[in-house]
């Protein structure tokens, strides 16, 4: 299985090299030449199986050039019960009938960020075997809070490889800064940014693209990659959940293998979304895609209307990890909406780059609205979703899935679909303590981050997972702050080259 790179119809490489690389050298991001198919026999089989094996049957698939062993050693390493609270990695809560929660939050940081990025490290262990020539890794990741935190822990201690963040210091929750900055692992540091997250990944980005620096790097046998969500590593493994939640609905005699379901998602970088998308490819029945917007609603109008227009006001909402105006991760599909046209890629993201938007064919659009729904809500109506699923089933959720509750239940009014449905429930809500208390009438007169978790725990009796716990007594390890300006001088410090 060959990748290719979505802007050049030339550039053609192995999955080992889709992976140490992260992003093609054009800018484009690399996709799969074609989608194995994942039969009814293999689903039927794959009912009997723990998640490690599923991700193993999926995963090998697509990554040809690594052994079925090499495989199986990663996903074992990566979705076992040291690492997850939750012996199923990723288990289907029932809502009501028909309803489920994907909940992808048990890993070791909350968020499902960690789905992927608790196998990223292995991934391209392997992967570097064969293609970075004994070099040193680099991985440079900017963030908006989850991804930070979730690559910070899967890479920590990784042979041969460092890792380096940087966050925007005002632009992340609390909670969110606390998990980095007390981050513990010989090889890892975190540095905040007196800027937002558009600084920090513009930042990240002109150092990942400057000849210069790789020179640098190189003369000290050393390499950047990337665990940003266009790195196909860490889209591969999200693939891997909508398919085990399908056979864990069959194996609890919800559906039959054949039957449809819908996935709904709270999107923001697309990442999510796109790994459903690429599932149905494989053959899982989904019938819709409903994406789910905070009041950065960019997808939901370009879902309706063909227009992606990233020009407008910027929101901070309560759902930090959708407040993003550019979704990388729609360019793949764009190329695979267009029949892998890479010229028409490269016009649109040319647009999007020099007038801040573009308008897909009508053609195109017509099949992105014949799969995909969308809907947006703000965060009044957040709020109010967590306490009415609260109240009417006892179900405390995080204001990232609390938005995609609220525009599934839209979507019900509208359409009044029969079909089952898996919501991905995307972050635990004590990542999220202030926000999921005030919705429930608590009290956040405090300014301490432990006791609003306290006080959530004692008013919903949802306990507080161990990792968030411990942070109490750890000592703070980073709390330096630079301007976007003097990035590169970090990372140099952090490498000790200069
Ligand atoms: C990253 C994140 C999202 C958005 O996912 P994308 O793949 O970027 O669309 C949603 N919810 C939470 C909690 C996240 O951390």
């Amino acid at each position: 299985m060959q990748y290719k790179s979505s802007r050049d119809g030339s550039a053609n490489v192995t999955a080992s090299h889709a992976i140490t690389q992260g992003i093609s050298k054009d800018g484009g991001l690399f996709v799969p030449e074609c989608f194995p198919e994942i039969t009814g026999s293999e689903l039927s089989a794959m009912t009997a199986m723990g998640y490690a094996k599923r991700a193993a049957l999926v995963m090998s698939k697509f990554l040809d050039d690594f052994t079925n062993q090499e495989i199986e050693e990663c996903t074992g390493l990566a979705y076992n019960e040291e690492r997850f609270r939750s012996p199923s990695i990723a288990p289907l809560h029932e809502l009501y009938d028909g309803v489920y929660m994907l909940e992808l939050w048990h890993g070791p940081t909350c968020a499902f960020k960690d789905m992927a990025l608790q196998i990223l490290p292995h991934l391209m262990r392997v992967s570097a075997k064969r293609t970075a020539g004994g070099k040193e890794i680099i991985i440079l990741v900017a963030t908006s809070g989850d991804t930070g935190k979730a690559a910070l822990e899967g890479f920590r201690d990784a042979d041969d490889t460092r890792i380096l963040v940087f966050y925007p210091e005002d632009g992340v929750s609390p909670m969110q800064k606390l998990q980095m900055i007390t981050q513990e692992g010989r090889n890892v540091a975190v540095c905040g940014i007196r800027g937002n997250f558009d600084d920090a990944q513009t930042g990240v980005k002109s150092i990942f693209t400057d000849p210069a620096i790789a020179k640098r790097l190189a003369a000290n046998n050393m390499m950047f990659s990337s665990a940003n969500s266009i790195n196909w590593g860490r889209l591969l493994p999200q693939i891997v959940y909508y398919i085990s939640s399908y056979c864990d609905l069959v194996a609890n005699q919800k559906i039959n293998i054949g039957d449809k379901i819908n996935v709904v998602v709270p999107t923001g970088n697309f990442g999510n979304i796109l790994a459903a998308y690429y599932s149905r490819k494989m053959g899982l029945p989904i019938a819709r895609l409903i994406c789910a917007s905070n009041r950065n609603r960019v997808l939901t109008d370009f879902i309706q209307t063909g227009i992606y227009d990233r020009k407008r006001q910027f929101y901070t909402t309560s759902s930090p990890s959708m407040d993003i105006l550019i979704s990388s991760n729609l360019e793949r599909l764009l190329y695979d909406i267009s029949g892998c046209d890479h010229s028409e890629i490269n016009r649109l993201m040319l647009d999007l780059k020099d007038k801040g938007r573009y308008k897909v064919s009508d053609t195109m659009a017509e099949s992105i609205q014949s799969l995909f729904s969308a809907g947006w809500c703000d965060d009044s109506m957040t709020a109010q979703t967590i306490r009415d699923v609260f109240n009417s089933y006892g179900y405390l959720c995080d204001t990232h899935t609390a938005v995609a509750v609220n525009v599934y239940q839209e979507y019900l009014k509208e359409t009044g679909d029969q079909i089952p449905a898996v919501i991905a429930s995307t972050a635990n809500p004590y990542k999220f303590s202030a926000n999921v208390l005030e919705a429930l009438g608590g009290d956040t007169s405090s300014e301490d981050e432990f006791k609003k978790m306290d006080r959530l725990q004692a008013l919903t009796s949802c306990e507080i997972p161990a990792p968030l716990a411990a942070i109490k007594g750890k000592p703070k390890r980073f709390e330096k702050i630079c301007n976007p300006a003097d990035m590169e001088q970090v990372v140099y410090d952090m490498l000790h080259i200069g």
